[in-house]
């Protein structure tokens, strides 16, 4: 096998247009969607490196649309926060950047333009970028890899959707001393020159400018997108709070946690860059392994759930031992909360209103609640479907962290049982995990957290 073909045959790395590359095509292109970084970045490693054998130069091709579902004005903010960070890096490499924005967004026009003798895409298992990607490999004429690029394990070797964290995590185990290494940041050998006339955006743009969009949720201030701040944010957590992690994860009032899920939400930052600095570090080791547990084995099993099941976003996704408990309790008289007093914080739970207030106004809440939030939801709303999609309409619109895998397997959890076991039978919730405000709120200083959220502006 030539060199080419053994990168290609990387396990990270799917084929979905094979062949050679085109030996009069100018530069290899990388198709820039989940992964969004220059830094530790394996798609834009392997479309480097592809580049490099094949002595042409590489260039990123990054162009936001406004119809990804479900986003809005805060996202498209943090979105666009993380764009010149991606631009300086990649010039430091000598890889080139073309920045558009709809209605100059199609990969394919600018293929024709371009001219590449190979594409190389990112993954992402949701199902909208899939049938993206489907499309371009339908109609692309030079070869089409796309790479794993967010994940430690490449999600195809879990094989099939995991019944839960005991399965997962032997697997995972077992694959991490392969692929939890570096992973590198090749220099282009050819460096990028704009051929005359290649429109391109400048990388600090307004690319939201005239877009249809939702802007009833507005950005959030105290965090700004970008590789960057995420660096900045995870120095921080490790020097000030990851040795106190076991314990203040579930601490809502204490702010304990990264606070990196937006950022690897976005690709700002990659799970390697985390993983192996927390390795790095001197923190103590169950410290350090109470975190992988949720970067790695948690976070790698919700992508596994998006990845292979396609209900993965409403009711029917779940377990059928919760489906049949939950339909024999269909009947079970319930307090309903419309959908507007949830969205607008007015039940009668006034940790669940603080909760809700944190979300909408931050664009973030803590695991902890998200659970109890989760779990409210299917206590106050006239069915579990409609508690599902209520959660998932709410969950992807405030958090900035939404529209992600682990947002879908956070809600099939709490709703439906998804990666959980059955527990004792109550009313409504059949048996299906039960919290209640009484065990909840005893479990954290939770007055000081009603403060902190009622003291939000906003
Ligand atoms: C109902 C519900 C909804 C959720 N919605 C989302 C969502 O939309 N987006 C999102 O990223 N996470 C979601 N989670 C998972 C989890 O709550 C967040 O990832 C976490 O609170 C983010 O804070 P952090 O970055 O400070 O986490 P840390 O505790 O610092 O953890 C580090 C990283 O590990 C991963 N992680 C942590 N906890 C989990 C978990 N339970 N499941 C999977 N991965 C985890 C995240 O990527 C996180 O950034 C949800 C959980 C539930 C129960």
């Amino acid at each position: 096998m030539d060199e080419l073909g053994r990168l290609a045959s990387n396990a990270r790395v799917t084929v979905r247009r094979s062949g050679a590359p085109d030996p009069d095509g100018k530069y290899v292109v990388y198709w820039m969607q989940r992964s969004q970084r220059a830094l530790d970045n394996p798609a834009l490693e392997v479309a480097v490196q592809a580049a490099n054998l094949l002595y042409k130069p590489c260039v990123v091709f990054f162009a936001p649309v406004p119809f990804y579902p479900h986003a809005n004005l805060r996202h498209y903010r943090f979105l666009s926060q993380g764009i010149p960070s991606i631009a300086t890096g990649l010039k430091k490499r000598g890889i080139g950047f073309v920045l558009r924005r709809y209605p100059d967004h199609h990969l394919l026009k600018f293929c024709e333009q371009a001219r590449p003798a190979l594409v190389v895409g990112d993954e992402n298992p949701m199902r909208e970028p899939e049938h993206w990607r489907e499309a371009v490999a339908a109609r692309l004429g030079v070869p089409f890899w796309t790479v794993d690029a967010d994940v430690i394990v490449p999600s195809r070797l879990l094989l099939k959707e995991q019944y839960g964290a005991y399965t997962a995590r032997p697997r995972i185990r077992r694959l991490l001393p392969e692929f939890l290494q570096p992973v590198g940041n090749t220099r282009a050998k050819i460096g990028w020159k704009s051929p005359h006339g290649l429109q391109s955006l400048p990388p600090d743009s307004d690319l939201t400018a005239g877009w249809k969009l939702d802007c009833s949720v507005a950005p959030v201030a105290g965090i700004s997108g970008g590789t960057d701040h995420a660096l900045k944010r995870l120095k921080s957590f490790i020097r000030n709070d990851l040795a106190n992690y076991p314990v203040d994860r579930n601490k809502p009032e204490r702010d304990g946690t990264s606070r990196l899920s937006a950022y690897l939400h976005f690709g700002h930052i990659g799970p390697h860059t985390v993983a192996l600095a927390v390795q790095k570090s001197k923190a103590p080791k169950a410290a350090k392994e109470a975190f992988l547990e949720q970067l790695i084995v948690r976070r790698e099993l919700a992508i596994n759930f998006v990845r292979f099941n396609p209900d993965y976003d409403n009711f029917e996704s779940g377990t059928p031992w919760a489906h049949k408990s939950l339909a024999e309790h269909a009947g079970d008289p319930r307090k309903i909360y419309s959908e507007r007093q949830m969205e607008e914080a007015q039940t009668h739970d006034p940790l669940w209103n603080a909760a809700q207030r944190q979300m909408v106004v931050t664009g973030f809440m803590h695991n902890y609640l998200r659970m109890y939030w989760a779990k409210k939801i299917l206590e106050w709303s006239k069915t579990p479907a409609r508690a599902y999609q209520m959660a998932v309409y709410l969950n992807d619109k405030y958090e900035l962290d939404g529209r992600d895998p682990n947002g879908y397997a956070g809600i099939a959890w709490a709703i439906v049982g998804k990666h959980d076991r059955p527990w004792f039978e109550r009313p409504i919730f059949g048996k299906v995990r039960y919290m209640s405000f009484n065990s909840t709120s005893k479990k954290f200083d939770s007055k000081r957290y009603i403060q902190q959220m009622e003291a939000l502006e906003g």
